[in-house]
This record gives structure tokens, C-alpha cells and sequence, in this order.
């Protein structure tokens, strides 16, 4: 008998709650018994039941972002060093390990799952179920004789194919309305693993879960979308009717009461997006007062190196029309982006200076090398020790919040890695064909 165990982490959570639906969902692999464990005890507390079965096999699956890699690399060490049994394979799917499958394998993994998780899971389990050898599994790559051997890629799939959590666990998330993203933006790994197009979820499939959603008593409704007014559109010009039919539909389906979250957290707007007829529409239906503009920087050379498609007049416009329209703008920026000279800094410093006066908060990032994108080989972001002090005066008023200095740690410990590769003979490099860049 097959036991599914998930390496369950905060961080990647909401991938899990979607592989669990897939399965869930398919009448071979309803009845897979699926865990959820979350640390290395409970990992090995998973597996330990799963294998007091007779025929016991164990499936565990692990998926985490880039920067989580070292410890997720830590925590599958301790769980073997514990169990170390043939019935147990651990795979690793998600975005850092479909850029890296190599590296991944290397680092200890049995397998690595290349590409959209929802087929290939189903695939994976139900020929691990059979006896079947998964490695011949599609998008599933291995190491044979020590030689990285991959099997293609997992299928793109149809939102409204899958569930977007899992129902009958009680795992739930926000309802993922769009995947992919034709901004490909050179420092996000969100096109190159997902595809650089928009593939939507239907406004009747995303009105049906969240029916289902206020049938169990939700009264929070939030969307996941790489950028929010994008809804409905397959080209940079939004299509406004299509965000209004979506969201005056699922608002008649929760009624006046509950909430409905969207351009806000987890997903943001682009500032060329914003206009008077985008905001207007979104003061009409959307509970949040806050709206997440993805900024980046101040300097109109390196957000065109960047290729983010808009400049920083751009974002000074969105920041005025959305006080304008009474909504607090939270701006992303990214420092320490490659090739930033100090002027380039200073632009994002004077850049934000003026945001904040205007009302917005500035929402700090420093700069990650990310696997899979066309900056994965640039230095770690690093920021000098005034930016620093003027990071810190801007927090200390409250006008600047953000993860930015662990960011900062955590990129160079990734290049550290990224070297250590280099040396031990990994290319350690992305591997862009795994991630099927369109
Ligand atoms: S940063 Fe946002 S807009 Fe740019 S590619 Fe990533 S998801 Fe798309």
C-alpha cells in the first residue's frame, strides 16, 4: 500500500493543498492515505507508520522556493539519516527544484518532479501504486549511473481541470485565478517555470469554489495571480470587464459581508495598470484598502535592463491615482538588482523618499540570484552601508517594512552554494530547457 507524506512547510504550503486536490480528485488516486508533516520529526514520524503496512511504500514530496533550499537540503540529511529504507522515495517538485534538477538530485533526492505538479503527481503515484519504474514517469528526472537523465516535462495544465486546494483534506488556499506571466521580468523565476503566457481560471469555475468556500464558512476570499488586473487578458492591455464580471460575480456569490481580497496580498498590481477606470472598478468590488505595486526601481536603466516594462514615472502615476482613488499603495522594490551603480541606487532611495510622501509604504526586497531566470549567475544583492541607514530611517518611521536584510544573507549563502557546485563539478547552473522557456 502507498502512503503520500508531504514535507509540509509554511512557505510552500499552498502547493501541497493543490497536489492533495489533484489527487483527491481522480478516482484512482482518491484513496491514497496523504499526510501532512510538517518538520523532521514529523517526517519521520510519517514514514514510520506508513511503513508498519505490510507492502508499505512511502512517497514523501518536498517543494520550497530557491532561498529555503539549504535548510529543505538539511531536513531531508536528518530524515535519511533516520529512515533509510528502499520503500521510501523522496521527490522534489516545485520551482527550484524544476530549475535545478541536478543540484537537487545531488543534494539527496531520489527524484525530482520537472514542471506543473497536478498531472505528474497523479502519474507519479499511480505507478509507484503498480510497481511501475518512475523514473519513466513524464517530467519525472533522475540520476542513472550517476548521470542526470530527464524525462521531459509534466504537461501544462487547464485551471479549471483542478481543484485549486485540496477539499476533502481541509486544506484550502487562495483560489489561483491566472498562471504564467507574459511579463518576463529577468529577475523572477514565475514565467520561466509556469510559461510566459496567462492561462485563466473560468469566472464559473472560480464562482463554484468560492460557493464552496462560503458553504464551509469562509469569510475571507483571496486570489493567487501573478498580476492581479492581468485577469482575463492574454496581452499587456488588462481586459477590465473580464476583472468585473469575476469579481461582481464571486461578490454575489459571498454576499455584502464577507471579504474579497484581490491586488493585495498574495498578488499585486502592475503600476501601468492603474488608471482611473481600473481603480474605480476596484473601489466598487474589492474589500482591501491596500493595493502591492510591483515597483522594483528608481532608475528607469535598470528597470529597462530588468525588462519590466514600465518606468519610474510609471510607478509615481500609480502611486498618485491610487491615493487618489483611496487606496494605500505598498510598492515593491528589489535592491542591489545586477549591474546597479550607485546612481541607480540613489534613484531608488529618492524614488521612495518621494513615494512615502505621497502616502505609499515601501515594501523592501534585496536582490536573489534565482535559478531558472536570466539573473540566476549575477552576484548576491548587497547593499552598501548607507543604503542601509537610509533603509533602516524609513523603516524606523514606519514607512518601509520587508524582509531585506535576511535577504540580503540569504543571497549570498545561495551564491556561496552555487560556487561550492561550481567546484564539486555541478554546473550547479539553471537548466532552461527543464523550464520550458516560451
Ligand atoms: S515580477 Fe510579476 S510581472 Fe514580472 S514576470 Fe514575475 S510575476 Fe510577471
Amino acid at each position: 500500500m502507498l502512503t503520500v507524506v508531504w514535507a509540509y512547510r509554511r512557505t510552500g504550503k499552498f502547493a501541497f493543498h493543490v497536489l492533495t486536490g489533484a489527487l483527491e480528485t481522480d478516482p484512482r488516486t482518491a484513496a491514497v492515505p496523504i499526510e501532512f508533516a510538517n518538520g523532521v520529526d514529523a517526517v519521520v514520524a510519517a514514514i514510520t507508520n506508513a511503513l508498519a503496512a505490510p507492502g508499505a511504500r512511502v512517497l514523501v514530496g518536498w517543494s520550497f522556493y530557491s532561498p529555503d533550499a539549504i535548510e529543505m537540503t538539511a531536513e531531508l540529511q536528518a530524515v535519511k539519516a533516520r529512515i533509510d529504507d528502499a520503500r521510501v522515495l523522496h521527490v522534489c517538485g516545485g520551482v527550484h527544484a524544476s530549475a535545478e534538477p541536478e543540484a537537487t538530485l545531488r543534494a539527496g533526492w531520489d527524484l525530482v518532479a520537472i514542471g506543473e505538479g497536478e498531472r505528474l503527481v497523479r502519474d507519479l503515484v499511480l505507478c509507484v501504486q503498480h510497481g511501475g519504474d518512475a523514473r519513466a514517469v513524464p517530467g519525472v528526472a533522475a540520476l542513472v549511473d550517476g548521470v542526470l537523465r530527464k524525462n521531459g516535462r509534466a504537461e501544462r495544465i487547464a485551471l479549471d481541470d483542478f481543484p485549486p486546494f485540496g477539499p476533502a483534506h481541509g486544506r484550502y488556499g487562495p483560489i489561483e485565478i491566472t498562471r504564467g506571466c507574459i511579463y518576463a521580468c529577468r529577475f523572477c523565476q514565475t514565467p520561466y517555470f509556469a510559461g510566459a503566457s496567462f492561462r485563466h481560471r473560468s469566472v464559473a469555475n472560480v464562482r463554484e469554489w468560492a460557493r464552496w468556500l462560503v458553504g464551509r464558512g469562509f469569510r475571507d476570499f483571496r486570489f493567487l495571480t501573478p498580476t492581479s488586473l492581468s485577469y482575463g487578458t492574454f496581452a499587456p492591455e488588462p481586459d477590465l470587464a473580464a476583472v468585473e464580471a469575476l469579481l461582481a460575480g464571486v461578490r454575489e456569490d459571498i454576499g455584502p459581508d464577507r471579504k474579497l481580497w484581490f491586488g493585495t496580498f498574495p498578488s499585486e498590481v502592475r503600476p501601468e495598470h492603474c488608471s482611473d477606470a481600473s481603480l474605480r472598478l476596484l473601489k466598487r468590488w474589492v474589500s482591501n484598502r491596500a493595493l502591492i505595486l510591483g515597483g522594483q526601481s528608481g532608475s528607469d536603466r535598470v528597470l529597462a535592463s530588468s525588462a519590466r516594462g514600465h518606468d519610474s514615472a510609471c510607478i509615481e502615476r500609480a502611486v498618485a491615482l491610487c491615493v487618489e482613488h483611496g487606496f494605500v499603495p505598498h510598492v515593491d522594490f528589489l535592491l542591489g538588482l545586477p549591474g546597479e551603480e550607485p546612481d541607480d541606487v540613489e534613484a531608488t532611495l529618492a524614488l521612495m523618499d518621494r513615494l512615502v510622501t505621497k502616502g505609499a509604504k515601501v515594501h523592501g526586497h534585496t536582490f536573489l540570484p534565482l535559478p531558472g531566470t536570466p539573473f540566476r549567475k549575477a552576484p548576491a544583492g548587497a547593499l552598501s552601508a548607507e543604503v542601509r541607514r537610509r533603509l533602516r530611517n524609513l523603516a524606523s518611521k514606519g514607512q518601509l517594512y520587508g524582509q531585506w536584510e535576511q535577504q540580503e544573507v540569504t543571497a549570498q549563502a545561495m551564491v556561496e552554494v552555487r560556487s561550492r557546485q561550481r567546484r564539486g563539478g555541478d554546473s550547479g547552473g539553471s537548466d532552461s530547457s527543464a523550464l520550458n522557456v516560451r
